[in-house]
């Protein structure tokens, strides 16, 4: 099956007693055995929900993978993920990741005597050079957030490989509907469903997904251990958000690539980051690797002032943290998604003070480029 059909039917069918179409909410904490020991297959809701399976086949599904585990949030989901390693493990990570991610590794987990060396996972030989007798995994986000550097996900997996070390990759940029990291080699996707994957900023969750059935067991073992499990109607939010996911794709993608021939062209922008420009540095890895380009454009402004400008001025963007939604929204990473990055480290990556990262969302785009010309005007 193709992806917008799997979208809509993977992990989900008539309900058998009434026939529902839509899969219910099964909003239930426990199920009753009918004798002592005889159970339906349902014991306890952190550990199995009908809703939540039903997503977890979904997602599986869509990421071409055997197994999907969800989480109430995607850094529940990337917690997990770090979970399975242990103290004396060294992880490479990309130095380029979510805010998030950085402060759970650097600030949670190294206490744990796990080892990170966050680099530039996009220069091979780095990788290569970084790794070490306990290595474990390498973690790679690609598009990464927000300066949109590739990462050449089949080339790590090969030298994982050689090296017996893991490699799992944040697809959240990508969605599966662009990018789908299993079939390049990887071991493990994670996302933050809180993005596309339910793209209508109004739920929090996350999953993992893998075909490998021994992360499978581990990961299912610390959802139900730590419980940071969803909650059903969420699952059930994301469920049918999902069902309309190859169209908002599809419409991030277009706006998106008309936005920039307009960002292109205008002298105030300094720099334009989005995989889409053919003169993107690894332009080759993205037409390889991704089937699309997706809505993320970060610029550049030049300073702090014409950033603030410039977001103040919008109508129809929002400025918020978050990103993948319908809604079109604008953020200042250096105040807001990557303040917990320390000054000099967001210096090194490119995230300066004039740096504006834009959410394109799938209103109509004749509308959102308006709405920037005007805006650009007040520089
Ligand atoms: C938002 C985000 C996360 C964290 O997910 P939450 O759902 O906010 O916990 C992780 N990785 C990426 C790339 C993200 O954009």
């Amino acid at each position: 099956m193709k992806f917008a059909t799997k979208a809509i039917h993977s992990g989900q069918h008539p309900e058998e007693i009434t026939g529902a179409v839509s899969t219910p909410i099964f909003q239930t904490s426990t199920y009753s055995n009918e004798k002592l020991g005889e159970s339906k297959g349902f014991d306890y809701g952190r550990t199995t929900n009908p809703t939540r399976f039903a997503l977890e086949r979904n997602l599986a599904d869509l990421e071409n993978g055997k197994f999907g585990y969800c989480f109430s949030s995607g850094m529940a989901a990337i917690h997990a993920l770090i979970t399975i390693f242990k103290p004396g493990d060294h992880v490479i990570c990309s130095d380029n990741v979510y805010g998030g991610v950085f402060r759970l590794f650097d600030q949670i987990i190294k206490d744990y005597n796990i080892e990170f060396s966050f680099i530039n996972t996009s220069d091979l030989k780095l990788v290569k050079k970084t790794i070490r007798k306990n290595t474990k995994l390498i973690h790679i986000e690609t598009p990464t957030n927000p300066m949109l550097g590739i990462t050449d996900i089949e080339a790590v997996s090969i030298i994982a490989i050689k090296n017996n070390i893991l490699v799992s990759v944040d697809n959240t940029f990508m969605s599966p509907y662009f990018q789908t990291p299993l079939d390049l080699g990887a071991d493990i996707v994670v996302h933050s469903s809180t993005k596309y994957l339910n793209g209508h900023c109004d739920v929090i969750g996350g999953c993992v997904i893998t075909s490998n059935e021994d992360i499978s067991d581990k990961i299912k073992f610390i959802q139900k251990s730590i419980g940071a499990v969803p909650a059903p109607l969420d699952c059930w939010l994301i469920l049918r958000s999902i069902k309309t996911l190859a169209y908002r794709m599809k419409a991030h993608n277009e706006n998106a690539i008309a936005i920039c021939r307009v960002l292109e062209k205008d002298r105030r922008i300094k720099k334009l980051f989005y995989p889409g420009l053919k003169s993107h540095p690894q332009y080759k890895i993205i037409k390889k690797q991704m089937r699309g380009f997706g809505g993320m454009i970060s610029i550049d402004v030049g300073s702090y002032k014409s950033a603030e400008q410039f977001c103040n001025a919008l109508r129809i963007f929002q400025i918020a943290e978050s990103l993948g939604g319908v809604e079109s929204l604008v953020c200042h990473p250096a105040t807001m998604t990557h303040a917990s990055v320390p000054k000099e480290f967001r210096d090194k990556l490119g995230i300066t003070d004039g740096l504006v990262r834009l959410s394109i969302g799938i209103e109509d785009k004749e509308d959102l480029i308006t709405d920037i010309k005007e805006a650009l005007k007040k520089l």
